[in-house]
C-alpha cells in the first residue's frame, strides 16, 4: 500500500493544486511506499501565521496539567500503535525492524518525560539581599514560551529526532511548524495526526513537507519564528545558523566519534559496544563508533574478538527479524562510503572485514593502518565504516581523540576511576560515556555537541530551557 501525503496546516492536510508530487522509496528493495505532495512557500507563511496564532490564542496560555495529559495521552497511542509505527519507519528509513521498534520505544519514553516536566517547577527565587541594597526586596525568574518553534529534522531517527523537538516545545507551551526530512516523511505525519487525536489544538502542529532548498531560507528567516531547532549535517546546519542571526538556534550535527580501549579494560563489554554501536542502523547515528583506539597490549587480542562478530552480522533486508545491518539510506550514500574506503587503501590502509557495496547495502567494514588526515578518520563516515588504531599512552591518545572538527560524545573503556575521570575532564566532547559506547543515548540527559557538532542541547529538560524565555521579575516591599 503507498501513503500519499501532503502538509499539515491548521489541522487540514493540504495535497494536489499543482504541488509538486515526491516519491518516497524504500531503500531496500526500492518499492514505491509513499507519496509527498510537497508544500509551497505560500503553504510555509500560512503554517507559521497560524502557528502564532494558536500560541497567542491557546497555547501559551493553556494550563501545565492539560499539556502534559496531551502528552501523556500522545505516549499511550504511539505506545498501543508501536508496530505499526516501527513498520513504516522501516518502510521509509530501511532501518532494521529490531532498531524500528527501538525507536519507537524511546519516542514514547520521550513524550512521557516531557508529559511530567510539563508539570515540574521552573522557576527560581532569587536571593536578593546577596547585594548591598537588595535588602527588602523579593525576586524570581519565571519561564515563558518562545512561541513559534521552527524544527527542521533528519532521516535517521525520523520518529525520535522529530518528538526531541515535538514534545519539549509543547510541554512549555509553544507551537512548531516542523519540516521533516524529504526522505522521511511519512512517520512525521503520522505523529501529527496521533498528535491531534492525543488532544493537541489544531495549528499548534503545522508540518510543511518539502527539501531544505527550497523551505529552508523562508522557513527560518520568518519574523515570527523565535527560534530554529535543527538537527542534520553541519553543512546545512551552519547555513541556517548564518540565515537566522535574529534568533535563537539550536544545532545537531555530526560527529566521528573516538571510542578508547585501554589494556585494563572489561574486553566483552567494549567488544558488545563496538560492535553494536559502529554498525546499528549502517552507521547512519550522529554518535556511531567511528574512531577505534585501542592500547596496543590488547590491540590484537580486541581485533581476534571483534572481527569474528563483526564479519558474523546479519547484511541484508531490513524488514527481516534477523538482520542486524540493512541498506544506507540510498544506493548515492553508499557509493560515497565505499569511496571513501577505497581511497583509504589506496592511502595504505588495511581492510580486516567487509569493504565491498551490494546496490545500497554496504558490508559492515572495519579498517586497519589508517592514518587521522584519512577521509574515513577525520570526516563523518555516517556509514557501517569504524577505523581501529593502536595508542601507547593515554596523554597520546587523548590527544588524538581531540584532533578532530566534531566533539559530540566520546566511548572510554577502563577499570582505573581515575583514569576514566582524567579523559571525562579532558575529552573535548558534549557528553563522555565511561564503559559504554559512544552510541548510547538516553532521551532524558542534556545532549549536544562542542565545535563542529553543533550549538546548544537538547535532552526534553534542555529543550525546554532554550524554548523559553527567562524573564526576571522583582518587588520592592515597603
Ligand atoms: P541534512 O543536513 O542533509 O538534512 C537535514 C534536514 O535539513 C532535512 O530536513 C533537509 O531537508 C534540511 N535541509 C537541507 N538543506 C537545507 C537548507 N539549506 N536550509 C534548511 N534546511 C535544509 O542531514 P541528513 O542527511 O538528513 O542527516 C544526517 C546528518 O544529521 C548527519 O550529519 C548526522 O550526524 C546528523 N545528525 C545529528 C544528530 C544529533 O543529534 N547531533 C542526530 C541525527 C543526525
Amino acid at each position: 500500500m503507498t501513503l500519499e501525503i501532503g502538509s499539515l496546516i491548521n489541522g487540514k492536510e493540504i495535497a494536489g493544486g499543482g504541488r509538486v508530487k515526491h516519491e518516497v522509496r524504500n531503500p531496500y528493495h526500492n518499492e514505491l511506499v509513499g507519496i509527498v505532495h510537497f508544500g509551497t512557500v505560500e503553504d510555509l507563511n500560512q503554517a507559521i501565521e497560524t502557528a502564532h496564532g494558536v500560541f497567542h490564542q491557546t497555547m501559551k496560555n493553556m494550563p501545565a496539567y492539560q499539556r502534559s495529559t496531551i502528552l501523556r495521552q500522545a505516549a499511550d497511542l504511539l505506545e498501543a500503535r508501536g508496530e505499526e509505527f516501527a513498520q513504516l519507519l522501516t518502510l521509509e528509513a530501511g532501518k532494521p525492524i529490531r532498531d524500528s521498534r527501538f525507536e519507537v520505544g524511546r519516542a514514547v519514553q520521550v513524550l512521557r518525560f516531557a508529559s511530567e516536566l510539563a508539570k515540574a517547577d521552573d522557576g527560581e527565587v532569587v536571593k536578593m539581599d546577596a547585594a548591598v541594597g537588595g535588602e527588602n526586596k523579593l525576586g524570581f525568574i519565571k519561564r515563558y514560551p518562545l512561541g513559534v518553534i521552527a524544527a527542521i529534522t533528519p532521516f535517521n531517527f525520523p520518529l525520535n529526532l522529530v518528538l526531541h523537538k515535538l514534545a519539549p516545545a509543547f510541554a512549555a507551551g509553544c507551537t512548531v511548524v516542523l519540516k521533516p526530512a524529504e526522505k522521511t516523511p511519512l512517520s512525521a505525519m503520522k505523529l501529527a495526526k496521533l498528535l491531534e487525536e492525543a488532544g493537541l489544538p489544531k495549528g499548534a502542529l503545522n508540518v510543511v513537507n518539502g527539501t531544505g532548498a527550497d523551505l529552508g531560507k523562508p522557513l527560518v528567516t520568518h519574523p515570527l519564528v523565535k527560534k530554529v531547532t535543527f538537527t542534520g549535517s553541519d553543512q546545512v546546519g551552519y547555513k541556517i545558523r548564518n540565515m537566522a542571526l535574529d534568533k535563537k538556534v539550536t544545532l545537531e550535527l555530526g560527529s566521528n566519534a573516538p571510542n578508547i580501549i585501554f589494556s585494563d579494560a572489561n574486553l566483552d563489554l567494549a567488544v558488545t559496544g563496538l560492535v553494536k554501536g559502529g554498525f546499528a542502523f549502517a552507521g547512519q547515528s550522529c554518535i556511531s563508533v567511528q574512531r577505534i583506539y585501542v592500547q596496543r597490549e590488547i590491540y590484537d587480542q580486541l581485533l581476534d574478538r571483534f572481527i569474528p562478530l563483526v564479519k558474523g552480522l546479519q547484511v541484508g533486508d531490513p524488514s527481516s527479524e534477523a538482520t542486524d545491518v540493512g541498506p544506507l539510506i540510498n544506493e548515492e550514500s553508499a557509493v560515497r562510503a565505499e569511496k571513501w574506503i577505497m581511497k583509504a587503501v589506496e592511502q595504505g590502509a588495511t581492510v580486516l572485514a567487509g569493504g565491498n557495496r551490494h546496490g545500497a547495502l554496504l558490508e559492515p567494514t572495519v579498517l586497519a593502518n589508517v592514518k587521522p588526515e584519512m577521509t574515513v578518520v577525520c570526516r563523518e563516515v555516517f556509514a557501517p565504516i569504524v577505523a581501529v588504531m593502536p595508542f601507547d599512552t593515554e596523554e597520546e591518545v587523548i590527544q588524538a581523540a581531540n584532533d578532530s572538527n566534531y566533539g559530540l560524545q566520546a566511548g572510554v573503556f577502563t577499570a582505573d576511576i581515575n583514569r576514566a575521570f582524567r579523559l571525562a575532564d579532558r575529552l573535548e566532547t558534549g557528553g563522555v560515556w565511561i564503559n559504554e559506547v559512544s552510541t548510547v543515548r538516553q532521551d532524558n540527559y542534556p545532549y549536544g555537541g562542542v565545535k563542529f557538532s553543533g550549538i546548544g542541547k537538547e535532552g526534553v529538560k534542555a529543550a525546554m530551557e532554550e524554548m523559553t524565555e527567562a524573564k526576571f521579575i522583582g518587588i520592592r516591599l515597603y
